[in-house]
């Protein structure tokens, strides 16, 4: 039996080897992300394919495969992370990664941005829920060493969990990172529970400037949001930052590109991940622009979020590459990574920022060969180490920000 878990860039390799192990007399199944958002086209390839969250169709497929009755199609519509049984981590090789412990403890998150292949994957059923924070706390518990990285699309989206997991973490002596948004960020103490027990990176998703393309894009949590409140609260708790930005949304114009890169680089940013705008298929975005006729390929292995794949509106298509490819190689520059250091209040966290940016980012041959090498493990304990605490002062305006969250609460 071969099994593929399928993302829209890997589709059409992930088809051929389908098609190969099926012509050699395997079973074959399929799922994932583009399985879900473009069924009709999966099938072709499979004998079985997966719609949505695995927990609950797998288990069944797998019993009706032992009876000889396997469908062709299984629909996810039980959503729950209860009574699972814990993953076997005991198959994973993890002298083969630098980060073994990834780690999910909960499904989808309780927005719906337009772009975001999120509702399109839990379309039919529940599309933001949590594990029992007790199995979460035994899960952790059983991934060896320090680092965990939480691979959930918002770790601190429903409060009350993250709340008791954050306080369930505190004394196991974790470094981890994770993602959020900005307005759980701004919204009561929660990120000082996650700092307290150990957060010290985070993915934030910008994505832009812009209040029209927040409304737009139907990103309201952002919408009003101070960014740069959000950005100087995470450097007070010692956490880097990720951040996400989109380019192309329809009220961009040749400027996005500039201002996004000074910006980040003025706050000091640890990394950045710039994207184009790319819609994919099953989103409500993709939807809109077939509409209006906006859909200029439907080439998936171009949906990468590095090219253009639709038409553009104040911006031509080669601009917004050539935009695009500035943009990484501007931020990214030595100049910038230094300047973007330097922002930060403490010499620790000046050098972390560079030592981290820099590292990731200006020697990828080192890296490349790393990985040839099957040394990245080795690498751990310097990520651990650049994850180290930072101690910060917690300033004035973020008491402000407690007292009127709580005002709001009331
Ligand atoms: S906040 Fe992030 S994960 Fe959630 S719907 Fe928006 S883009 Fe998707």
């Amino acid at each position: 039996m071969v099994i593929i878990q399928v993302y829209i860039t890997n589709a059409y390799r992930s088809y051929e080897i389908a098609d190969f192990y099926r012509a050699k007399g395997c079973y074959v199944c399929l799922g994932g992300l583009h399985v879900t958002s473009l069924p009709e086209e999966a099938a072709l390839h499979a004998d079985s394919i997966f719609l949505g969250p695995g927990e609950e169709t797998f288990p069944e497929f797998l019993k009706d495969f032992r009876n000889k009755t396997p469908k062709k199609r299984y629909f996810s519509s039980v959503r729950t992370l209860e009574k699972l049984p814990p993953v076997r981590r005991d198959l994973i090789k993890r002298e083969k990664y630098m980060v073994p412990n990834s780690i999910v403890v909960t499904r989808g998150c309780p927005h719906h941005c337009d772009f975001c292949y999120k509702d399109a994957f839990f379309q039919g059923g529940k599309s933001f829920y949590t594990q029992l924070v007790d199995d979460a706390l035994s899960e952790i518990d059983r991934l060896p060493g320090k680092h965990l990285y939480f691979l959930d699309d918002h770790l601190l989206g429903n409060q009350k969990f993250a709340t008791e997991l954050f306080d369930g973490m505190r004394g196991m002596n974790r470094v981890f990172q994770g993602a959020s948004t900005v307005d759980a960020i701004l919204r009561g103490n929660l990120i000082e529970k996650a700092a307290e027990a150990g957060l010290r990176s985070v993915f934030v998703g910008f994505e832009t400037f812009s209040e029209e393309n927040l409304k737009q894009s139907n990103k309201k949590q952002n919408l009003k949001k101070d960014y740069e409140l959000a950005v100087q609260r995470l450097h007070s708790l010692g956490i880097m930052i990720n951040g996400s930005f989109v380019f192309g949304l329809d009220e961009d114009d040749q400027q996005v590109f500039n201002r996004t890169v000074d910006w980040a680089v003025k706050n000091a940013i640890t990394t950045s991940t710039f994207h184009v705008l790319t819609p994919y298929p099953g989103t409500k975005l993709f939807q809109d622009f077939e509409n209006q006729g906006r859909i200029l390929t439907k080439n998936w292995d171009l949906y990468d979020t590095r090219n253009v794949v639709y038409q553009t509106k104040n911006i031509s298509s080669e601009d917004l590459k050539a935009g695009y490819d500035w943009a990484y190689k501007e931020f990214y520059s030595w100049n910038n990574i230094l300047k973007a250091s330097l922002n930060h209040d403490s010499v620790k966290h000046q050098l972390k920022h560079l030592f981290y940016s820099g590292g990731w980012k200006k020697f990828e041959p080192l890296w490349n060969f790393i990985i040839k090498t099957e040394g990245l493990n080795k690498m751990l304990p310097l990520l651990e180490s650049l994850l180290s605490k930072v101690k910060y002062e917690q300033k004035k305006e973020f008491s402000q920000i407690k007292t009127n969250s709580k005002l709001i609460e009331i």
